[in-house]
């Protein structure tokens, strides 16, 4: 193995309210909001694993305000996905957050005795906010305590742009929270391909500029700033998108199976 590879795990989905992720749209019209994670195997740094899912226990755990608005429907464990690649969660070596929302961190307590769980990646600005959120209980539901406060558990912060390996690098977006973290990854069928997270949910949030309603989002001044910074990155390194929650593309690609 001398080149990376990627594979998109589908980890089932949130229903709600199609104007929360485009705003604009009549609050009958509802969607099945995909929830996934990536596994990169790469031949220097290991098995990364890029978000861990919802957690097992979100009825009970997530709270009443996030249970209405965003259902779990279909939840499939990270454990699960990596046991249809042939891996374990000891077999993974790095874990990078997003960022700390529920159904991006939800999973991180099935690597609570694996050697991942030492090796975290969380931006600095996205670790203090969670932190700030679930002590003061300032800013709304999404943040968990009990899902990022895992046992064991070692963060290593990023405060910039980040070069893991020369086709994996990390950078920060300051939109949706106060810091997503964002892949740019080399392959080489389908040279560089971007990872936004959920500072643009879908293809129709990137083709009209779009932000999303609802008031899970950082704000719209934010949104499109990190839109325009993310246009240029696309035009200049010629990437193909992919977008946090984009249920089309998230069934296509994970029907692709292993990307070189
Ligand atoms: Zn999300």
């Amino acid at each position: 193995m001398d080149t990376l590879s990627l594979r998109v795990l589908p980890l089932g989905h949130l229903r709600c309210q199609y104007f929360r992720i485009v705003d604009g749209y009549d609050e009958n019209v509802m969607y099945d909001s995909p929830v996934s994670a990536l596994l990169i195997r790469h031949p220097t740094l290991g098995n990364v694993l890029y978000d861990t899912g919802n957690s097992p226990y979100h009825r009970r755990e997530y709270g009443d305000d996030i249970t209405r608005v965003y259902p779990v429907e279909n939840f499939r464990s990270i454990e699960d996905a990596l046991q249809s690649e042939g891996l374990t969660c000891e077999d993974i070596d790095m874990i990078i957050l997003s960022h700390l929302h529920f159904d991006h961190v939800g999973g991180l307590r099935y690597f609570q005795n694996s050697k991942a769980i030492k090796n975290v990646v969380v931006s600095e600005r996205e670790l203090w906010n969670a932190c700030r959120s679930v002590f003061t209980g300032e800013e709304g539901g999404a943040y968990v305590k009990s899902l990022f406060d895992v046992g064991g558990v070692i963060y290593r912060p990023i405060r910039d742009t980040t070069d893991l390996a020369p086709d994996l690098t990390l950078f920060i977006q300051e939109a949706h929270t106060p810091g997503v973290i964002g892949l740019a990854i080399k392959t080489q069928t389908m040279g560089q391909i971007i990872v936004t997270s959920d500072t643009v949910y879908t293809r129709e949030t990137w083709e009209k500029s779009l932000p999303p309603g609802g008031p899970i989002n950082k704000g719209t001044k934010e949104f499109l700033s990190n839109l325009d910074r993310l246009k240029q990155m696309q035009e200049q390194r010629h990437a193909t998108m992919l977008f946090g929650h984009d249920n089309e593309q998230i069934a296509a690609w994970s029907k692709k199976g292993v990307i070189k």
